[in-house]
């Protein structure tokens, strides 16, 4: 599965992949563990949340930087 927040999708930070699986079955919290399922590495899923928070922050930031760019009238 992927883990995502609208259209931003958390990464593996070894490999990049975007295909995680949980561990444990059951409802997913923050303290559970996921395992990429490219190279097998765990994570936990409040890991992966706050890399997306903190995507979700620099698009912010991005697009607040654009609009600072444009010509005042
Ligand atoms: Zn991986």
């Amino acid at each position: 599965m992927d883990i995502r927040i609208g259209e931003i999708v958390a990464s593996c930070e070894r490999c990049a992949a975007t295909e995680f699986a949980p561990l444990a079955p059951g409802p997913l919290r923050p303290e559970s563990d996921v395992r990429c399922s490219a190279c097998g590495a765990t994570v936990k899923y409040g890991a992966l949340l706050d890399q997306i928070g903190e995507e979700a922050m620099r698009r912010a930031n991005q697009a607040i930087d654009e609009l600072k760019k444009r010509p005042k009238r």
